[in-house]
C-alpha cells in the first residue's frame, strides 16, 4: 500500500464526516470499520421481517438539518428528508395531548392560557435559530460569537433545569412537553445540560422541523461514504482496530471511538497523568430499544398523533422525572418514559402497502440486561389502545447488546458520555477537544465536543485540526460550499 496521508477509525457519521474533508483536501485516507457495514449509529436494516426497514440507532434528524457541516455538504440536495409537520407529539392520560407544530404560533394557539408563555421561553430562541445550530454545533471558546443567543439559552435552561422549573406554566400539558424534549439526555430531571440540549431541540422543532430521511437514516451516511470514494478515499469493513501499531502509517489518525477505547488503543504510548484524564470521562445511563413491524398505523386515541414523526410517552412532567430519577439510581420504573419515531407514517419506503414500522426506546442503568418489551409495550398501549394486536413482529436490545452492536456506546449509553454539564462544556476537554497527547492522533467522535447526535462536526472539526497542524493546509470553513 503506497503510504497514506491519513487514516479514520470508525465509519460512523463523524468519522465519515472526517474521512469525507480529508479527502476533499487531495489527501491519500483510508477508513477502517470494525462491522460489515459503514454508518455506525445511523444505519437501517430489516431487523424484524422482509420489507420493513428499521433505524437500527438514530431515526430522527433534527442535528443534521441544522448541522453547519451538513449544510455545506449540501445533505438536503443529496437525499431526500420528509419533515412532518407535527415535529414532537405528547399525550396525557385524559385524551389531551401537546402537540409542537412546525410552527410556534400554532402551537401557542394549541396550548390555550400557556401559549403566551411557551411562545415568551422559546420565540427569543426560534427567531435566532441559525444561532442556536451554531451554537449547539459549536465549543465553549467559540460560543460568544452569538452572545444573544446564547444568553436566551443560557436563562431558559437555567429556568427550566432547576427547581422553579414550574413557575411559567398554569397547566399540564406544555411543561409535559418540555420534559419529553429534556429527557433526550437520559438525566435525572431537572438538570441544567438536559434542559439546554431540549431547549435546542425544542428550538429546531419549530424552526427546520425534526425531519426523516426517506429510506432510513442509512441514506445519510452511504451520502457521505459515496462522496468520500468520489474524492478517492477508500473504506475497509469487518477491521475492529485494538492498537494504533495495527494502523499503516500516515500523518494523521482520526479516530471515531471514545476516550476509554483510544487509552486502550494507545497503550503505553500515554502517560499515566493523561490515561488517568481520560478515564476520568463519565459515560451515562443507557437505553433499551424495540423496533415493531405493525399491520397498520399505531391506534392513537387522540387522532393527531396518526401525524406526528416522533411522540413522547410517560404522561406528565412529575411521573416523567420520577422515572428518569429512578433510573438515574440504577431502578427500573414502573411507569418508564419511552420516546417513539413512526417513521413510516410520512415515508412509504419503510414498510410494504398498509404495514409500518415503529421505533421505540427507553432509560435504563448503564450495562443492564433487563428485557424492557413488556414496559414499552404496556406504555404505547395506554395512548393507544389495541396496539399490541398490530404488532407482527419485533426485535429488542438490551442495553448490554447495544454496545456489543457498537462499543462506542459504553454500557448502552448512546450518547458516547454522559451529557452532564461539566462535559457539555468540556468534551473531553474544554480547549482543543479533538486534539489527543499523541502528536497526529485526534478524537472525532461523539465523545468530543459538541457531543451526540447525527451532525458530523465532531469530525469536521477534527480534521480541520488535522489539516492545518499535520499538513499546514487552510482549513475550509463553514462558509465553503461542500456540495
Ligand atoms: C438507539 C439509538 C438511537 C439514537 N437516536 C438518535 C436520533 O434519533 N437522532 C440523532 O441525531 N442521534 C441519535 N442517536 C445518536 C447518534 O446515533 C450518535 O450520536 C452518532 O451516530 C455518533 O456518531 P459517531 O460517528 O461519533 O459514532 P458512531 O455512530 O457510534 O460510529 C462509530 C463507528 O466506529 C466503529 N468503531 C468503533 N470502534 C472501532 C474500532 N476499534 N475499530 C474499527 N471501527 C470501530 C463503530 O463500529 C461505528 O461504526 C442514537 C443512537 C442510538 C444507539
Amino acid at each position: 500500500m503506497a503510504e497514506l496521508d491519513a487514516v479514520v477509525v470508525g465509519a460512523g457519521p463523524n468519522g465519515l464526516a472526517a474521512a469525507v474533508i480529508l479527502a476533499r483536501a487531495g489527501l491519500r485516507v483510508t477508513l477502517f470499520e470494525r462491522a460489515s457495514t459503514i454508518g455506525g449509529g445511523a444505519r437501517t436494516a430489516e431487523l424484524t421481517l422482509p420489507g420493513f426497514l428499521h433505524d437500527v440507532c438514530s431515526a430522527v434528524h433534527p442535528m443534521a438539518l441544522a448541522s453547519p457541516f451538513f449544510t455545506a455538504f449540501g445533505i438536503e440536495r443529496r437525499i431526500e428528508f420528509v419533515v412532518p409537520e407535527i415535529s414532537y407529539a405528547h399525550p396525557l392520560d385524559n385524551g389531551d395531548a401537546g402537540i409542537a407544530y412546525r410552527d410556534l404560533a400554532r402551537t401557542a394557539a394549541s396550548l390555550g392560557a400557556d401559549g403566551p408563555e411557551w411562545r415568551r421561553l422559546l420565540g427569543p430562541l426560534v427567531r435566532r435559530a441559525h444561532e442556536v445550530s451554531e451554537l449547539s454545533a459549536s465549543t465553549l471558546v467559540r460560543s460568544p460569537r452569538h452572545p444573544i443567543a446564547l444568553a436566551a439559552l443560557g436563562f431558559a435552561a437555567l429556568e427550566q433545569g432547576g427547581g422553579a422549573w414550574n413557575a411559567r406554566f398554569a397547566g399540564d400539558v406544555a411543561p409535559a412537553m418540555l420534559t419529553g424534549v429534556f429527557a433526550h439526555a437520559n438525566r435525572p430531571l431537572p438538570d441544567v445540560a438536559a434542559a439546554a440540549a431540549g431547549l435546542v431541540l425544542a428550538t429546531h422543532a419549530h424552526a427546520a422541523g425534526w425531519p426523516i430521511p426517506v429510506g432510513g437514516s442509512q441514506s445519510i451516511v452511504n451520502a457521505m461514504a459515496g462522496d468520500f470514494r468520489a474524492h478517492g478515499g477508500t473504506i475497509v469493513t469487518d477491521t475492529p482496530i485494538a492498537s494504533l501499531a495495527e494502523l499503516p502509517r500516515a500523518k494523521a489518525t482520526l479516530l471515531d471511538v471514545t476516550p476509554r477505547a483510544f487509552a486502550a488503543m494507545a497503550g503505553d504510548s500515554l502517560s499515566s497523568g493523561y490515561r488517568r484524564r481520560l478515564e476520568r470521562f463519565r459515560y451515562g445511563n443507557a437505553v433499551f430499544k424495540v423496533d415493531y413491524a405493525l399491520d397498520g398505523p399505531v391506534p392513537w386515541r387522540h387522532p393527531e398523533l396518526a401525524g406526528a414523526g416522533t411522540l413522547h410517552l410517560g404522561g406528565t412532567r412529575a411521573e416523567i422525572a420520577a422515572a428518569e430519577r429512578e433510573v438515574g439510581v440504577g431502578g427500573t420504573p414502573g411507569s418508564p418514559y419511552v420516546l417513539v419515531s413512526q417513521p413510516s407514517v410520512v415515508d412509504a419506503t419503510r414498510a410494504p402497502d398498509g404495514k409500518h414500522v415503529l421505533w421505540a426506546y427507553t432509560h435504563v442503568a448503564a450495562g443492564s440486561a433487563a428485557d424492557r418489551g413488556d414496559a414499552v409495550a404496556a406504555q404505547i398501549e395506554r395512548f393507544a389502545p389495541g396496539f399490541r394486536d398490530r404488532i407482527i413482529a419485533s426485535a429488542t436490545q438490551t442495553a448490554e447488546q447495544v454496545e456489543a452492536y457498537n462499543p462506542n456506546y459504553v454500557g448502552g449509553d448512546i450518547a458516547s458520555g454522559d451529557v452532564s454539564f461539566t462535559q457539555l462544556l468540556s468534551r473531553p476537554k474544554v480547549v482543543d477537544p479533538w486534539q489527543t497527547a499523541i502528536a497526529g492522533v485526534y478524537l472525532c467522535g461523539a465523545s468530543t465536543s459538541p457531543g451526540p447526535g447525527v451532525h458530523g462536526m465532531g469530525g469536521f472539526n477534527a480534521a480541520r485540526r488535522a489539516l492545518a497542524s499535520q499538513f499546514g493546509m487552510p482549513v475550509p470553513d463553514l462558509a465553503h460550499d461542500l456540495a
